[in-house]
């Protein structure tokens, strides 16, 4: 498996309690960390939540998740093998869009421009309304 050989070069095994963390992150889409416990322990219930936190930063340093900021509180993960998009968040039904990073090029690159600052738009959600909670107002 590519995993397994991405971790080994870092030498890392990919132990059983990652590999279902990682499956949990992909089955989940994204996900914070409680939610990443509550599936890991559908299968495996001694499985706590500071195992968890441990397995998903080890598996954000060796590359395999990233992390994002999709609203008020905590951080959620994706796998990191999912194309790098932005993230429009609904803030009224709270529905979730991924969009392609490209979709904030030109915004990105005006800040370069006029202001000299690089920004990475996938790490934050972009905070708005939906088009039918708009046309609901
Ligand atoms: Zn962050
Ligand atoms: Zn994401
Ligand atoms: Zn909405």
């Amino acid at each position: 498996m590519a995993e397994q050989h991405e971790l080994r070069e870092k030498g890392l095994r990919l132990t059983p309690q990652r590999e279902l963390v990682l499956q949990a992150v992909r089955d989940l889409g994204h996900a914070t960390p409680e939610e990443v416990a509550e599936k890991v322990r559908e299968t495996h219930p001694g499985i706590n939540l500071s195992t968890v936190y441990r397995n998903l930063e080890t598996l954000e340093n060796v590359g395999l998740v990233q992390h994002a900021h999709l609203g008020h509180g905590g951080v959620t993960y994706h796998a990191a093998e999912e194309e790098i998009h932005a993230h429009l968040k609904c803030e009224k039904c709270g529905v979730l869009i991924e969009v392609p990073i490209e979709a904030t090029a030109h915004f990105t690159q005006s800040l370069i421009d006029d202001y000299g600052f690089h920004t990475d738009l996938s790490h934050l959600a972009i905070a708005g309304r939906c088009e039918a909670c708009f046309n609901q107002a």
